[in-house]
């Protein structure tokens, strides 16, 4: 058997999944596990959701393989990564683990040293490089004072109010970049209590929960390819390229249904015992408003209109990665790092507009070199978060950004755009007061739940909170409705 998990013998009760990303595949292992006959449905050709692989048409027949875009995850993400071990993947192989450095090409910003915590915070904050003595002193007085608050504050609190009397050079340096990664949401209307809970995690979460994994594979290899394997491999149903049209219920409540050995469920005529729906929220919300229509009874429960009202109150930020080729070196030249780093925040964040939550960053905020990561020559990638400014004025900023970061670390070479992915719709707006949707849209039906990273819960769109989400949707099911 791959990988370490104990699996239920089935149980004959069948349950659909609905989306193959991170969220779907969680629940799908947890589901096998507890002995439910699972049927996954991906309306992609390809598993991985927002985190997956993207296949480059072939120039000179080589076919190149990019990441939808660049993801980080943090040693915080315990869930992620026990659920790649559960399905043989080890973490360590697949992962560049390095304590958190958010420094820019000049060394400037906060980098963490190797020791325990908080003595890793505190001597990293003493030594930033850019940063007076007042500007350290307040954060660390800062930093004292949300601990003793409990990582606590007020819903309708913004990361901007939050931070406001902190010195711009911390704000800049630290607060803006570690909350355009975390929460894709300018600061002016991101949420300080989820932007709390992620420093919490990630400065009280134990030994290296702060961390920062870089991927050294392609997206899909991380978790999505061998998580299908293993469920295959496990007995599960799974179907790429299946766009699930429409949910239906039928007659029966769920206990009578139950009782005669009825399946309440259809999924475009197919019957299953429970459905959790891993998309998107607005596809959730596309399937549940067509089931509501056909189904009046759904429409009456008053955490449906709750639930409907909260997903149709949900915005988006995008985030677009362009990918950028840096001719080789000449043959007489070594081979070096094109970066000093693999990861570098870049000087676009310090633009005082940010701060005052004006809503473009111009340029890219972190590159990326994929050649120390995952070996791919000459290759870059710059990371726009929150991203709103145009396609083509983005890539011209980038070229810029691309040139002085390369020239900083003695690289004449002119780098050129392969291509640039824009996510459009890559997290939900993480902003002061969200009301997020819960995990069962209708209180009649115990038997359908939804998951997702834009699921009622703690965490900003991560794959981390995905994955809980996922596991949440599967815990779920299998107490209300036991196999
Ligand atoms: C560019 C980018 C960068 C990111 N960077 C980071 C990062 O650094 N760190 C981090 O933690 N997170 C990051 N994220 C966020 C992270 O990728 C998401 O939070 C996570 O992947 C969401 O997983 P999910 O399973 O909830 O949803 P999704 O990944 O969206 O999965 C939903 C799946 O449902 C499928 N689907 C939709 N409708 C149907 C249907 N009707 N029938 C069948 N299938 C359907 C979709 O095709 C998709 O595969 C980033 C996201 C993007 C886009």
């Amino acid at each position: 058997m791959r990988g370490r998990v104990r699996v239920s013998a089935p149980s004959g009760r069948r349950v659909a999944i609905v989306g193959a990303g991170w969220a779907g595949l969680a629940a799908a292992v947890d589901a096998i596990e507890t002995g439910w006959q699972v049927t996954l449905l991906e309306a992609a050709r390809a598993p991985g959701g927002r985190a997956r692989s993207v296949l480059l048409p072939a120039a000179n027949g080589v076919q190149t393989v990019l990441d939808n875009g660049q993801h980080i995850l943090i040693g915080a993400y315990a869930q992620s990564l026990a659920l790649m071990q559960r399905v043989g993947i080890d973490p360590a192989k697949v992962l560049r683990r390095t304590p958190l450095d958010l420094r820019d090409a000049q060394g400037r910003g906060l980098a963490l040293p190797r020791l325990p915590s908080p003595w890793n915070g505190v001597a990293g904050i003493l030594t930033a490089r850019g940063w007076t003595w007042p500007d350290r002193l307040a954060l660390l007085r800062r930093l004292a004072a949300w601990r003793r608050a409990g990582f606590t504050c007020g819903a309708q609190v913004t990361v901007a109010q939050l931070c406001e009397d902190l010195p711009p050079a911390v704000v800049h340096g630290l607060i803006e970049p570690l909350c355009t990664a975390a929460l894709n949401t300018p600061l002016r209307s991101a949420s300080a209590a989820v932007f709390l809970r992620v420093l919490q995690d990630s400065l009280q979460g134990g030994a290296g929960s702060s961390d920062l994994l870089l991927p050294r594979v392609p997206l899909g290899q991380l978790l999505a390819q061998p998580a299908l394997a293993w469920l295959q491999a496990h007995g599960a149903r799974v179907r790429l390229g299946a766009r699930a049209m429409q949910l239906r219920r039928t007659g029966l409540s769920s206990s009578t249904a139950a009782a005669e050995g009825a399946a309440p469920w259809r999924i475009d005529g197919e019957a299953f015992d429970a459905v959790i729906l891993a998309t998107p929220v607005w596809e959730a919300q596309r399937l549940l408003e067509d089931l509501a229509q056909a189904t009046p009874e759904t429409a009456a429960t008053p955490n449906w209109q709750a639930w409907l009202q909260a997903a149709q109150g949900m915005a988006h930020e995008a985030i677009t990665t362009v990918y950028v080729q840096v001719p080789p070196p000449p043959r007489d030249q070594l081979a070096r790092p094109l970066l000093p780093r693999p990861m570098l925040q870049l000087d676009g964040v310090a633009s005082p507009a940010a701060t005052l939550g004006a809503a473009a960053v111009a340029g890219a905020q972190f590159v990326f070199d994929r050649q120390q990561l995952s070996q791919d020559a000459g290759l870059l990638a710059f990371v726009a978060s929150a991203s709103v400014i145009e396609r083509a004025i983005l890539e011209q900023t980038v070229l810029q950004q691309a040139r002085r970061v390369l020239q900083a670390h003695g690289h004449g070479a002119m780098p050129r755009i392969i291509t640039s992915i824009v996510e459009k719709r890559a997290t939900f707006a993480c902003t002061a007061g969200l009301v997020r949707p819960g995990q069962r849209p209708s209180a009649l039906w115990p038997g359908l739940l939804v998951c997702g990273d834009y699921v009622e819960g703690p965490y900003p769109a991560t794959l981390e909170g995905a994955v809980i989400s996922g596991r949440q949707a599967a815990a779920a099911l299998t107490a209300v409705n036991r196999p």
